[in-house]
């Protein structure tokens, strides 16, 4: 999609520290980092917010949900523990409406999030 910061990350039109990448999805490393593991997981279909899943994307959130583990056992947090986070909307604080799903992990946090 036009003027969508991830598709551009998709496209390889801005650069990203890329860890993963399949014909679906990708993940890279956030660039301002809140934990000392920070990866977003996004598919490369643009949809904007979790909101917009429909029945046909149901394996697609499961993929999604899957390469969260498998980076997550990658960075050494599976053990640890991690936390997969998806915002949706304003309360929730989401600035880049493109789905993704938050990997943090390789810290304590705190219960509940602000
Ligand atoms: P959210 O607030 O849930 O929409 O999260 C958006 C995340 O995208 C934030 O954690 C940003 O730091 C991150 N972000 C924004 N632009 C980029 C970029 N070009 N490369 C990597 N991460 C980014």
């Amino acid at each position: 999609m036009e003027d969508c910061i991830f598709c551009k990350i998709v496209s390889g039109e801005i650069p990203a520290k890329k860890l993963y990448e399949d014909d679906k999805a990708i993940a890279f490393e956030d660039l301002n980092p809140k934990a000392p593991v920070h990866i977003l997981i996004i598919p490369k279909k643009h949809l904007a917010t979790s909101l917009e899943a429909k029945e046909e994307d149901k394996g697609l959130m499961g993929h999604l949900f899957l390469t969260a583990n498998k980076l997550a056992q990658e960075k050494g947090i599976d053990r640890s523990g991690f936390r997969l986070v998806v915002n949706c909307n304003e309360d929730a604080g989401q600035s880049v409406f493109h789905l993704h799903f938050h990997l943090m992990g390789g810290r304590f946090m705190a219960w509940p999030p602000g």
